[in-house]
């Protein structure tokens, strides 16, 4: 297997009318994936499109899919591209990824038109079962396009400087990826695996690549489905349940999980964000059947790279589910930090998942990538430390970086907007939960500030889970002793806000 779409293709040949994925209410099989897959390429082929990042914009669909394995298997990169991005935003992530063009939902074709300026010239559309996509060829007005020839993916992440940053994975790093992970935890061709993540958190290629590689059918979720996803478990008969730990404890705090219902699931794969013990704890009630697996990793070392089996019995003050231990093929190095006498650092990573680069971001890149004699390191800026008896402990992070219901947000792109919108002094601090996991950011602005004209503007420029859901204007902000703005102190004022608070499960 040398190119990510081989674990679809040698699938194919072996199963060919076995489910592969189950989607708006139908289920269908490898061989018709294949045919749509193969008609996509093809369009894509004949218009010229080899070796460049093409993007996907739409919902989840029999479509989106077959297009995600066409621009594959015509020897471009697939670019996923976010469905709540405003406009302005979505131009910054065309540009910064160099699409050569994009396959888009029609109904999304206005949003297109607005984020570049498009003309509203009828585009020529590919047909498979029915759905139809746009085919909007940008070439004319993008020239850097070429060279991502090896380039399986780019993923769009936040950056602190503003411009989103986009990481380029090549089929060596996916591949990689399916390989260690199958090697620990194998999917069967009996396995029904929940695919709940947006195509644009990589945190999908977990749940698609994986599966197919074993012969299983991955089962995508409505939006309404999604909002009860037990019951749609036990009707699709789902053996994997893969989420960001929020996800669950979603279903857990509006008591949508009856024991019973998740009796199909032999392993629950949590990933993307810390995972409470307590959180965990309540989901082994739900779930006794299955094995609970916590997965770190970030998307620039190809969705995860260490893992924990967790089966309880932590001491008392872990209050966090290990990390573990690194898959196979990762490195890793625990960086010290000053003044920490318990060993907690800095964690690096190294091997063949790490993607070395930002895509045209040299600045970026030589930020975050060392490249040494050893190899490649990628310094995550995810502070760990070393359990002899649990492996890897995660502790937090080291700059303004949070997660958010999974969603990753760069804290100094957000105050980077609304400093531009404000001209005065600001700080976003996240509001953190009794569990440590975070529910909103809140906006500290020095001086005046009108809460619904920010909203408002922030919503131009920024996604809806990007935008703060307060704007608090105080006369000066805090600062330590060294003239920074004193985050503790905002975050503890937060903290005595006791409106800012939720839990979830009693
Ligand atoms: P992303 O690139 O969106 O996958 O986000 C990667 C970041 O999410 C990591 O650098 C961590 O800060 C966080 N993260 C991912 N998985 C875990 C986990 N299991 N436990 C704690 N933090 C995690």
């Amino acid at each position: 297997m040398s190119r990510i779409q081989d674990c679809f293709e040698l699938a194919a040949a072996r199963f060919p009318g076995r489910p592969c994925l189950s989607v708006a209410g139908r289920v269908w099989q490898y061989d018709e994936l294949q045919a749509a897959q193969r008609r996509i390429a093809d369009t894509l082929t004949g218009v010229g499109l080899a070796g460049v990042p093409i993007g996907l914009l739409g919902e989840k669909s029999f479509a989106m899919f077959a297009a995600m394995l066409g621009v594959l298997s015509s020897g471009n990169a697939y670019v996923p591209l976010g469905l709540r991005e405003p406009p302005k935003r979505l131009g910054a992530q065309v540009r910064q990824a160099t699409l050569a063009a994009v396959l888009c939902a029609p109904e999304l074709r206005g949003r297109l038109r607005a984020a570049l300026d498009l003309d509203d010239a009828v585009r020529p559309q590919v047909s498979v079962e029915g759905e139809a996509l746009d085919l909007v060829d940008l070439r004319p007005a993008t020239t850097a396009s070429a060279g991502a020839s090896g380039l399986a993916y780019l993923i769009l992440t936040s950056g602190s400087t503003g411009i989103p940053k986009a990481v380029p994975i090549s089929h060596h790093h996916a591949v990689s990826f399916v390989n260690a992970l199958s090697a620990v935890l194998p999917v069967e061709p009996s396995d029904r695996v929940l695919q709940a993540a947006d195509l644009s958190f990589d945190l999908s290629v977990g749940e698609i690549f994986p599966t197919w590689h074993g012969g299983g059918c991955v089962a995508v979720p409505s939006a309404e489905e999604k909002l009860a996803l037990p019951p749609y478990c036990e009707q699709e008969k789902i053996t994997i349940w893969s989420s960001v730990p929020t996800l669950a404890a979603a279903m857990v705090s509006m008591r949508a999980v009856r024991t019973g219902m998740l009796r199909h699931l032999r392993r629950s794969l949590f990933c993307g964000e810390a995972l409470p013990v307590s959180l965990a704890d309540a989901w082994r009630c739900f779930a006794p059947g299955a094995e609970l697996i916590n997965l770190y990793g970030p998307t620039e070392a190809t969705v995860c790279v260490t893992w924990f089996r967790y089966t309880g019995g932590l001491p008392e003050d872990l209050r966090i589910v290990p990390i573990g231990a690194p898959l196979p093929g990762v490195g890793v190095r625990i960086d010290p930090l000053d003044g920490h006498p318990d060993g907690r650092g800095e964690l690096l990573l190294s091997g063949d998942q790490v993607a070395g680069r930002y895509w045209g971001d040299p600045v970026a890149t030589a930020a975050a990538f060392d490249d040494t004699s050893a190899g490649v390191w990628y310094r995550t800026g995810d502070v760990v430390r070393l359990s002899p008896d649990h492996g890897l402990l995660f502790v937090g992070r080291r700059d303004q970086q949070i997660k958010m219901s999974g969603f990753r947000i760069d804290l100094l792109e957000v105050e980077s907007h609304l400093r531009a919108l404000t001209r005065a002094h600001v700080a976003v601090v996240p509001v953190a939960q009794a569990d440590g996991r975070v529910s909103g950011i809140v906006a500290f602005v020095e001086g005046a500030c009108s809460a619904s004209d920010l909203t408002r503007m922030c919503g131009e420029e920024l996604p809806p889970h990007m935008v703060p859901r307060r704007f608090v204007p105080l006369g000066e902000l805090p600062r330590t002793s060294s003239g920074k703005v004193d985050r503790v102190r905002l975050a503890k004022m937060l903290q005595a806000d006791g409106s800012m608070s939720e839990r979830y499960g009693d």
